[in-house]
């Protein structure tokens, strides 16, 4: 067994990580410590990915300081024991919900937001009172070095720790039993994880990628509505699990709105994005040549320059593609968007209905009609109406796939709840009805049928 894994076990059977006090103080001292080491961390990721000062600050660390504010706020609440009705044939009882830590967790993060990653589900593993193993990707390697100095300087290795090394050392990890484990990265490595837990019968999160449309009517307003679809796809320049990976538009508006995600990108980014400092690079080489690979020899409506010497590509829209082109069933991940056309709402249900279920889905209408047949026929793991991206960044609203785009969600009180177990309690009292014990007869089978029917 792993010498960290045999530690946390141990430390997880002093009962030490359940008290309330402990949880807090914990969640505390994460907050003082990447506060503490807040330049440096936002100096990593633009490292990793040049994201710029703002866009690392909100998409990585101020979301992870409301999350912990959120957590202190309402974790004690959430922790206690929480009662519920009991049937009445059951006189005299009471019946409660504890939410149980698993114990030794596991979580496994990827490299595009590679700090907020690894530190929101480790809100939700502490507020549960579990012990955690980090394990964050080896490509974002300024960030992972961070994360483990942050982290294993500050916390015991016995309570929280991070792990770093590559696919194959965390292969060699998942051999290892945990009581839980919280997965975010592609669909192919989720299946291999979830085969791995089965080993173990681990309970698993998966939070999955995968292709999410953004649908605009011709009713939408199509000036908020390119502003928002710009913002969404090149926040970290199209590397995020929830941008909108390929636009579907109604083709009467067609022209118009592409005109205007072209001059919203040109007044984000400048005229020369390869240059504009703000501009987030593609993280590695692989990903750069696979993301130059797709749009070759595809009709470029706008863009398509790169800079190989620092994996920069340029916003990129492309058209006629055909369903089977690869950019329309592979995830893009980077600053690349098909456009579709579609001529009716049957059609542009038909598109997305024909894929697998998607992480998000976004809509532009004005139509509450569309937005009710939309919503009420496609299936996908959460969505926005009118914007895109924002609905991850609540806490009042659980984030998470379906089907292939993932397993279960987190975020504000469902981070808590995914972290524990719910342990149902029945407490009988001392009154005992006889009629429920043998032997049986007829009466009794008549009384049973009046009060179970
Ligand atoms: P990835 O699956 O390649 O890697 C994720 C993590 O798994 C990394 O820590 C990596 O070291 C580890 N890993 C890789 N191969 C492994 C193996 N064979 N065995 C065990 N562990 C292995 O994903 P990625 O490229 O880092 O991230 C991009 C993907 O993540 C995209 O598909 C994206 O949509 C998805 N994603 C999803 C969310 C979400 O919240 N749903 C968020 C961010 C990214």
């Amino acid at each position: 067994m792993h010498p960290i894994i045999i530690k946390q076990r141990r430390y997880f059977q002093t009962q030490e990580t359940k008290s309330l006090k402990f949880r807090i103080d914990n969640l505390r001292k994460l907050k003082q410590i990447i506060k503490k080491n807040e330049t440096q961390i936002i100096f990593a990721l633009n490292k990793d990915l040049n994201k710029s000062k703002y866009e690392a600050y909100i998409t990585e660390i101020g979301i992870i300081y409301e999350e912990i504010n959120y957590y202190i706020k309402y974790l004690p609440k959430w922790i206690k024991a929480k009662k519920v009705k009991t049937p009445i044939f059951y006189f005299k009882s009471k019946s409660y919900i504890i939410s149980e830590p698993y114990g030794v967790t596991l979580i496994i993060s990827p490299w595009n937001y590679p700090f907020q990653l690894a530190i929101a589900p480790l809100i939700g593993a502490i507020a549960g009172g579990n012990t955690v193993i980090i394990k964050p990707s080896e490509y974002s390697t300024n960030t992972t070095k961070i994360l483990e100095k942050i982290i294993n300087n500050n916390f015991s290795e016995e309570y929280i720790n991070v792990i770093t090394g590559n696919a194959l050392e965390t292969e060699a990890l998942l051999k290892e039993r945990f009581d839980y484990i919280f997965f975010t990265g592609s669909v192919n490595v989720g299946k291999l994880i979830m085969e791995k837990a089965s080993h173990h019968l681990t309970p698993v999160t998966l939070e999955l990628g995968g292709k999410s449309p953004c649908i605009v009517f011709k009713d939408a307003n199509l000036d908020l509505a390119a502003k928002r679809i710009v913002f969404g796809k090149l926040l970290n320049a199209g590397q995020t699990c929830v941008a909108p990976d390929y636009l579907l538009v109604q083709n009467s508006v067609k022209k118009v709105l592409v005109t205007k995600i072209i001059e919203y990108i040109k007044y984000f980014y400048g005229d020369d994005y390869l240059k504009n400092l703000d501009y987030p690079k593609i993280i590695n080489k692989k990903h750069f040549f696979r993301l130059i690979n797709l749009v070759e020899n595809k009709t470029v409506l706008y863009g398509g320059l790169y800079d190989e010497a620092h994996l920069k590509i340029e916003p990129t829209l492309i058209e006629n593609l055909s369903e089977d082109d690869k950019l329309m069933t592979e995830e893009i991940f980077g600053p690349v968007l098909p456009i579709i056309e579609f001529a009716n709402l049957h059609e542009a249900i038909l598109t997305v209905k024909t894929k697998p279920k998607p992480l998000a889905l976004y809509l532009f209408t004005k139509d509450k009609k569309i937005e009710e047949k939309v919503f009420g026929t496609l299936s996908f793991g959460g969505g926005c109406v009118n914007d895109t991206i924002i609905h991850l960044a609540t806490p009042f609203l659980p984030f998470g796939g379906i089907g292939e785009s993932g397993i279960g969600s987190y975020h504000g009180k469902a981070s808590y709840t995914t972290f524990t177990h719910q342990k149902s309690i029945l407490k009988k009292g001392i009154i005992d009805i006889k009629f429920r014990y043998p032997p049986y007869n007829n009466k009794k089978f008549n009384l049973i049928k009046k009060i179970m029917k």
